[in-house]
């Protein structure tokens, strides 16, 4: 018998399942899986909350974007009550994402609201993991994971011990990196942030913002905390509050 799966966004800029239907994987999924909710692609309202009888039972789903309205909330929850396994796709649905940044009071992780059975990280999610991951839901397996971080993959890493005595007050680099961020005092959640993502946007001359979340087991908020306070931040730094943007606890 195929698997169901459902596929929902909530408040969110649709990349990551943007993403998801753009891979080759896609097809593995529409021809091995029965797609039973999946407004993106049925053209219908997703923030409409649908009936208890409605919602047909999932074996997995995948939730796009964070919860910013009580319509949100309310799908959530139906849908943990329809679904057997609930993923977080992405690091709205993650953390809050880019949409902490909005004017927006509420902008909450999926977790605030509901358990969920795993995350598949990135912004949107990198093609490689998105792609294993969802042939590990089709086939019964735990999805993969990184007990690495970014800088042990990064071609601009320097001695780590290096970061406890770096002083850092900028954002963005002045010219293309050819040495790590942090010499260059910009901020990078390299060392907090697990790897698979090929380090684009290091490749890009970009620092790392951490969408990825945390390596394998740790907790991201006070991982992160924990980093910044080993580091020297300028006045403006500890003020900007796209800095710790992406703060909030996963419950998995
Ligand atoms: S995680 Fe990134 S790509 Fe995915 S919905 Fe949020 S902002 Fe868009
Ligand atoms: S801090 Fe950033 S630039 Fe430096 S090694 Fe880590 S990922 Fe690379």
């Amino acid at each position: 018998m195929k698997l169901k799966f459902s596929v929902v966004s909530l408040n969110s800029c649709n990349g990551c399942i943007s993403t998801l239907v753009s891979l080759d994987v896609f097809l593995n999924l529409v021809k091995s899986a029965e797609l039973v909710y999946f407004p993106f692609i049925e053209d219908s309202d997703p923030t409409t909350v649908k009936e208890d009888a409605e919602l047909e039972y999932s074996d997995v789903t995948l939730v796009e974007g964070c919860v910013t309205q009580t319509s949100e909330e309310e799908l959530l929850k139906k849908l943990r009550k329809s679904s057997k396994k609930i993923i977080a796709l992405g690091a709205c649905a993650m953390f809050g994402g880019i949409e902490s940044l909005s004017q927006s009071d509420r902008k909450e992780p999926v977790s605030k609201y509901i358990a969920i059975d795993g995350a598949i990280p990135g912004c949107p999610p990198p093609e490689n993991v998105l792609g294993t991951s969802i042939i590990a839901l089709l086939e019964g397996r735990t999805l993969p994971s990184a007990k690495k971080n970014l800088c042990s993959v990064c071609e601009l890493r320097p001695e780590l011990e290096k970061f406890k005595t770096i002083k850092v007050d900028k954002l963005h680099p002045e010219k293309f990196p050819t040495t790590c961020f942090l010499d260059e005092n910009v901020l990078c959640l390299g060392p907090v942030t697990r790897e698979g993502c090929d380090a684009k946007c290091i490749k890009m001359g970009l620092p790392c913002e951490g969408c990825m979340g945390p390596p394998e087991g740790l907790d991201y908020t006070a991982n992160v905390i924990n980093f910044l306070s080993t580091l020297e931040l300028s006045d403006r730094l500890k003020k900007y509050e796209g800095v710790i943007f992406r703060l909030y606890r996963p419950r998995t």
